[in-house]
């Protein structure tokens, strides 16, 4: 999976990153109920599958803690975690995003079935709008208002509604962070890309 993920030009500069970071423990649990995720205050992904672009997606979660981290210069992890739990939902989108032009540009999707997975769901399908629209640098192709509106929000909507039928707690929205800032980690680690 990582040998994956070092072939793609974001990848292999997240791997770069996250080299320079605490060590991040990955286990897997095969049996686990819940999907794949990543612990900030164990800094642990814990895998259910062999996706590579799951694997990526988890550790993209671990870069942006580690950016929050570093952009308010502290290491109380319950501070950070409540930091990014202000705004879970835009990191998550940003994340999603990151895995889809990553899927993308790996050309991953004939040999993975993974296409289809994205034209069955409602975040799937919006996503993978959203993704279609992001350039090598990782900025939007179109006006950041109109994708804000009609893509990164409405991803975000649907991020929500999982998040409430699922009672997970913690998932919020903050509304005030601009596009650039929404999808700063994803150009940050684009910058080989372009
Ligand atoms: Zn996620």
């Amino acid at each position: 999976m990582l040998s994956d993920i070092l072939k793609d030009c974001m990848g292999k500069e997240l791997l770069i990153q996250l080299l320079g970071q605490d060590k991040i423990a990955i286990s897997f649990d095969f049996n686990r109920s819940n999907p794949s995720s990543y612990n900030y205050k164990s800094n642990t992904v814990i895998m259910t599958n062999y996706n590579a672009d799951v694997l990526l997606h988890e550790l993209f979660h671990a870069y942006q803690f580690h950016q929050v981290e570093n952009h308010h210069e502290t290491e109380d992890k319950d501070k950070i975690t409540a930091i990014y739990c202000q705004a879970s939902a835009n990191y998550e989108v940003e994340g999603q995003i990151a895995r889809y032009v990553y899927l993308l540009r790996r050309h991953a999707f004939d040999s993975t079935g993974r296409y289809e997975e994205y034209c069955k769901t409602r975040l799937g399908k919006k996503i993978q709008s959203a993704g279609n629209l992001i350039d090598g640098s990782g900025n939007p192709y179109t006006d950041k208002q109109n994708y804000n509106d009609y893509y990164f929000k409405p991803s975000i909507d649907i991020v929500l509604s999982i998040a409430r039928e699922r009672k997970y707690t913690h998932i919020n929205y903050d509304e005030s962070r601009s596009m650039d800032k929404n999808l700063g980690n994803l150009k940050s680690v684009s910058i080989k890309c372009s």
